[in-house]
């Protein structure tokens, strides 16, 4: 056994039975419902947990939301150690609160840690911790269908130095940002840009981690594509234009297979080129125990934006939508690649297409306790 095994043998992991808490004094007044703006206001509280290389896990600490204070030397700041999570908590019709599918992102954010040489930690822990701190933090969630508590587990590096190496210190912290419905008067179909000139990911990178690395660089595409009137990127792979996923979210098309006729739900696979969402996996288990009966092939494989064009110009093409835990799905309408505006199965006046609305309302029913089911947590 190497000292560096024998050193991680010793250090304590994350224990939820050792949190400390300190309550605020000056508990926010709520804002309204329909004045939430996303990630603009946060509650009263933040779960923090510091971490060192020779001693592990220190006691988590819930306390008054507040400024950190970190030495301007410290790694996040030049090296871009971050990783984070984007996951969401539920009121139910009985009061309750839910989180959806939380050992997922203690999965992704475990491996997103990992590959930054940032501490791994003990998943249930850090969920039963986060339960707590959500309970707390209860009043900030509207009862209202659409409504939730969004949660932003974030995990930064803060050892003191620039030398180039792994961090000896980290930090933990988890703070809550009360949202409401992504489409408050019902869907409204996007439309999209085929990025080629920007690559979000490549084979053997790490677009498949939820790096904070990853998302600055496509601001610029971002907004080079709202500035031609495009709401987001579909990012495009390889000289083949291999579709891989679209803003932040993941990205399915139904269409009808030329070959065989068959009517089929697809979805990139995960080649290191896309993230590993939950939405994702969750729209592929549903449509597979709940599409696949009623004649649809649920199917993980890499496609082009070629065949993309050439099921819409033959009319194959059925419809196409983004999946993600801010919107559950969005659907999309169209996408302009080589100059033209490749549709994507809505008429005019439509703004979603049939798999698109049962996702959500199936997914949504999970998570607000209506359908009962493993994937909701209950706090
Ligand atoms: N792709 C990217 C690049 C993302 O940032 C996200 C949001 N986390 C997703 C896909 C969707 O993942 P999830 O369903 O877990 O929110």
């Amino acid at each position: 056994i190497t000292p560096e095994a024998a050193s991680e043998i010793k250090t304590q992991d994350i224990d939820p039975t050792q949190l400390v808490l300190n309550r605020t004094s000056k508990p926010k007044p709520l804002l309204k419902s329909e004045d939430l703006i996303f990630g603009r206001n946060f509650t009263d509280h933040m779960l923090t947990i510091e971490w060192d290389k020779t001693t592990g896990w220190a006691k988590p600490h819930i306390v008054p939301y507040q400024n950190l204070s970190l030495d301007p030397a410290t790694c996040v700041f030049h090296y871009a150690f971050e990783c984070f999570e984007g996951m969401k908590a539920y009121k139910d019709s009985a009061g309750q609160i839910r989180l959806f599918r939380p050992d997922k992102n203690m999965e992704r954010f475990n491996k997103s840690a990992a590959r930054i040489a940032l501490p791994n930690f003990n998943s249930t822990a850090l969920i039963d911790l986060i339960a707590q701190f959500t309970k707390l933090e209860s009043r900030f969630i509207p009862e209202e269908r659409g409504y939730s508590l969004y949660l932003r587990p974030t995990l930064i590096g803060t050892q003191k130095t620039l030398g180039v190496g792994p961090p000896g210190s980290a930090l933990l912290f988890v703070i809550a940002s009360p949202v409401g419905p992504y489409y408050p008067t019902g869907f409204k179909a996007v439309s999209l840009e085929a990025t080629d000139y920007a690559v979000r990911a490549w084979p053997g990178g790490v677009g498949d981690k939820k790096l904070g690395a990853n998302y600055a660089p496509c601001i610029v595409p971002q907004r080079e594509a709202m500035s031609r009137g495009f709401q987001q990127n579909l990012w495009l792979f390889g000289e083949e234009e291999y579709v891989t996923e679209v803003g932040t979210m993941n990205f399915f098309v139904a269409l009808v297979n030329k070959q065989t006729g068959q009517k089929e739900l697809i979805t990139a696979p995960l080649d290191g080129t896309i993230l590993e969402g939950v939405t994702r996996d969750s729209v592929l288990s549903l449509a597979r125990e709940r599409l696949e009966p009623e004649g649809w092939e649920v199917v993980e494989r890499k496609y082009t934006m070629r065949e993309l064009d050439e099921a819409a110009s033959e009319g194959r093409l059925i419809e196409a939508f983004g999946a993600g835990t801010a919107a559950i799905v969005s659907p999309v309408r169209a996408i302009s690649w080589r100059g033209k505006l490749v549709s994507c199965g809505l008429k005019e006046h439509e703004e979603t297409g049939e798999v698109t609305m049962k996702m959500k309302n199936w997914i949504e029913a999970r998570q607000y306790g209506d359908d009962k089911h493993e994937w909701s947590y209950v706090c």
